[in-house]
C-alpha cells in the first residue's frame, strides 16, 4: 500500500504538489500555477513567501523556539498579545494562545463555563449556537456546529447545543422579509433560553459572518445589536467566532465590528497566523478576566504548544505586515470590487453573492429565478471548484440552501493583498 499521509482527498488519489508560493499564487512542482482565490483555507491572508514573516521567524528560531507556557513566557508572546490588544475593539485585552480554531472555540466554551463557577453560578454550562454554523473539527467544538453533515456520526457526544435559526435572509427560516421580520431570527435566542432556563446558560457562540456552513451569511442591520442586548439581559457571555472573519479578512478588523456588538470572548485563528505557523487566540475582556482574577486565577485549559515563541513571532510579523501595507482597507475595497465582478457575470446558477470585504459567498442555484437549490449530491460547488481548478483558480466549498444542510455554493476569498491586475484576472 502506498506510504502517504492521510488527508480526505487523498485516501485513494493523490494531490498535486505545490513547490513554492508567491503573493497570491501558487506554483505546483509540474509546472503549474494557481491563483489562491480562497488563501488555502481563508488563512492565508497576506499571501505567500512573504520575506520580513520568514525573517522574523528565522530570527525567532536562532534566539528559542519553544517555552513551556506555565514556566516561561517570551517577548515574542508578550508583544503579540499587546498588539492583539491594540487591534481588537473595547476592552477585548487579554489574550490565551492555542494552536487552531477548533481548540480556541473549544477553549471559549470552556472559559465560558468557567466564568460563571468562578462567579458562583455553576449551573450555568449549557452553550448555545445556531444552525448552520461552524465552530471546529474537535468534539467539543464541533458539538457548538450546526453542521449536520459534519457531526451527525458523534451525536451521541455533542455537549454544545445548536438551537437558534440561522440570519439568513435569501432563505428566511421564518419565511419573512427584513425589515418586516422585526428580527425574528435574533429574538430566536430568547426563545432558546426561556425554554431552557437562563441559570442554566453560561454563552451564546455565533461566527459574525457565518462561514463554510452559510456561504458568508451576512445578517441584517440591527441583528447583532439584539443579540447583544438579549445576552446582557439574561446575564450569558456573547462569543463572535472569528476564526474566519477576523484580523482583517471583512474590511474591519473582526467581522463583528460592521455591527455596534461588543463581544465578551473573541475566538482568533485561520488569519492570525496566515498560514505561517499554527496559533489562535480566545481574547478575553476586562470584565471576564477579572472573574478569573478575584476567583481560581487559572484558566482550565491550555496545550503544549500554547503561546510557543515561533508561533508567535509569525504571527506578530504578519500584523506588522497587514499594517504596514494597509491590507484591512485593501480588503474592504478590493472586496467589493470583486462582489460586484462576481455579480453581474449574471448567470443564471448564481443565486446570491454576499459577504464583506475578501469574504465572499457564491450560492449555487438551478435556477436564480425560483432559487431551486443545487443539492449537494449534485455537486455543482464541487465541479465548480474542479473546473476553477483546471483554469488555474482556488475556490472553497461551502454549504447552503435548504435546510438540513444541502444546497450549495462556494466562497471566494483570495489574499488581502490582491491588486487590481490579480482581481481581473481571478
Ligand atoms: N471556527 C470557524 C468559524 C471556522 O471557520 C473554523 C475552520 O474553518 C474553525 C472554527 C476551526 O478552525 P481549525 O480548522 O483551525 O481548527
Amino acid at each position: 500500500m502506498d506510504r502517504s499521509y492521510l488527508i480526505k482527498p487523498q485516501i485513494g488519489g493523490k494531490l498535486p504538489e505545490i513547490s513554492f508560493g508567491r503573493g497570491v499564487y501558487l506554483y505546483g512542482a509540474d509546472g503549474r500555477d494557481y491563483l489562491d482565490g480562497s488563501s488555502g483555507a481563508i488563512t492565508c491572508s497576506i499571501g505567500h513567501g512573504i520575506k520580513e514573516v520568514a525573517e522574523a521567524m528565522h530570527t525567532q528560531a536562532k534566539k528559542i523556539s519553544f517555552v513551556y507556557r506555565s514556566q516561561f513566557t517570551s517577548a515574542a508572546a508578550e508583544a503579540l498579545a499587546a498588539k492583539i490588544a491594540e487591534w481588537l475593539p473595547g476592552d477585548l485585552n487579554h489574550s490565551f494562545f492555542v494552536n487552531s480554531g477548533s481548540e480556541a472555540a473549544e477553549t471559549a466554551m470552556k472559559m465560558a463555563i468557567q466564568y460563571w463557577q468562578e462567579k458562583g453560578e455553576p449551573s450555568k454550562t449549557i452553550v448555545l449556537s445556531r444552525w448552520r454554523s461552524y465552530h471546529g473539527i474537535t468534539m467539543g467544538a464541533l458539538s457548538l456546529s450546526g453542521f449536520p453533515e459534519r457531526r451527525e456520526r458523534f451525536q451521541y457526544h455533542m455537549s454544545g447545543v445548536p438551537d437558534i435559526a440561522p440570519p439568513y435572509c435569501a432563505r428566511c427560516p421564518f419565511g419573512k422579509v427584513y425589515p418586516e421580520c422585526g428580527l425574528m431570527c435574533a429574538e430566536d435566542l430568547e426563545r432558546s433560553i426561556k425554554r431552557r432556563g437562563r441559570q442554566n446558560i453560561a454563552a451564546f457562540i455565533a461566527e459574525p459572518i457565518v462561514g463554510a456552513a452559510g456561504a458568508c451569511l451576512v445578517p441584517p442591520a440591527g441583528y447583532y445589536e439584539k443579540i447583544r442586548e438579549i445576552c446582557t439581559a439574561n446575564e450569558i457571555l456573547f462569543i463572535a467566532d472569528e476564526v474566519m472573519t477576523g484580523m482583517g479578512r471583512t474590511g474591519n478588523v473582526l467581522g463583528i465590528q460592521h455591527w455596534d456588538c461588543q463581544p465578551d470572548l473573541a475566538v482568533l485563528g485561520k488569519g492570525l497566523g496566515a498560514g505561517y505557523a499554527p496559533i489562535a487566540a480566545v481574547v478575553a475582556t476586562d470584565r471576564v478576566m477579572e472573574a478569573f482574577l478575584q476567583g481560581s486565577r487559572s484558566i482550565m485549559s491550555g496545550h503544549t504548544y500554547s503561546a510557543n515563541p515561533q508561533s508567535a513571532a509569525a504571527s506578530l510579523a504578519v500584523l506588522q505586515y497587514i499594517e504596514n501595507n494597509h491590507l484591512i482597507l485593501n480588503a474592504e475595497q478590493q472586496g467589493d470590487r470583486l462582489k460586484t465582478m462576481i455579480t453581474e457575470l449574471d448567470e443564471p446558477f448564481i443565486g446570491d453573492v454576499r459577504g464583506k470585504g475578501l469574504l465572499i459567498g457564491i450560492e449555487l442555484v438551478q435556477d436564480r429565478a425560483s432559487m431551486k437549490p443545487f443539492l449537494k449530491k449534485q455537486a455543482a460547488g464541487a465541479r465548480l471548484i474542479e473546473l476553477a481548478f483546471k483554469n488555474g483558480l482556488l475556490l472553497y466549498p461551502a454549504s447552503a440552501g435548504v435546510e438540513g444542510g444541502d444546497g450549495d455554493a462556494v466562497i471566494a476569498a483570495p489574499p488581502l493583498t490582491i491588486n487590481d491586475r490579480e482581481l481581473a484576472e481571478f
